[in-house]
């Protein structure tokens, strides 16, 4: 089965999974739980700034940061990257304990520390496993709008949500009339993340 990046390098989804014949996104619905979170969680990730440049140049510099080109690690406590710092992060992951940290809360927290403390790969430290593909040329995540219109097209009653943060989909009422999903995006905007998260 064919794998494929959406909009940020790293994550790799099957193509199968997640793009119906005709190349167009698969309703959420049919789409299996994990990769559903990291899809919509992609959505929330798009245009972030990197996490080592946002450590060093912080919230007062963040237009300095470059755009994250990549993202490792489990939807919610990912680690975003720029391609100026992806060695950093796999030295780390690879040579300084990072690995240990794979598939748990810390694993955010624990590259953060490492680099905010001044750490580095070696210079001209590289082996990357993957192909430089250019992030441009990635296909793109769904629309959140979008996201959302597709999962309501064809009931009634009950108001199929997505959180764009976890992926989660929840059931409510829907009055039929009120459009406006500020909660959609925003009810989970004060999870503390650490202070040194980037935010936009
Ligand atoms: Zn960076």
């Amino acid at each position: 089965m064919a794998k494929v990046s959406i909009g940020l390098r790293g994550w790799r989804f099957d193509e199968d999974e997640v793009f119906t014949d005709e190349g167009e996104f698969r309703p959420l619905d049919e789409v299996p739980d994990d990769t559903r979170r990291r899809l919509i969680r992609l959505t929330y990730l798009q245009g972030k700034p990197c996490d080592a440049c946002y450590l060093i140049h912080g919230e007062a510099e963040k237009k300095r940061c470059n755009e994250a080109e990549l993202v490792y690690g489990e939807p919610m406590e990912e680690v975003l990257l720029c391609a100026d710092h992806e060695a950093d992060f796999l030295y780390w992951f690879r040579e300084a304990g990072g690995s240990a940290h794979r598939e748990t809360e810390a694993f955010r927290d624990e590259f953060h520390e490492w680099f905010a403390s001044g750490e580095r790969a070696p210079e001209g430290y590289g082996g990357l496993e993957h192909v430089d593909t250019d992030v441009d040329a990635l296909p793109t995540p769904p629309d959140p709008d979008e996201l959302n219109r597709r999962l309501n097209e064809s009931h009634g009653g009950t108001r199929k949500r997505i959180d764009l943060r976890t992926g989660e989909i929840t059931y409510e009422e829907w009055n039929g009339g009120d459009e406006d999903d500020e909660e959609t995006t925003d009810d989970l905007g004060d999870v503390d993340l650490g202070q040194d998260y980037p935010t936009k």
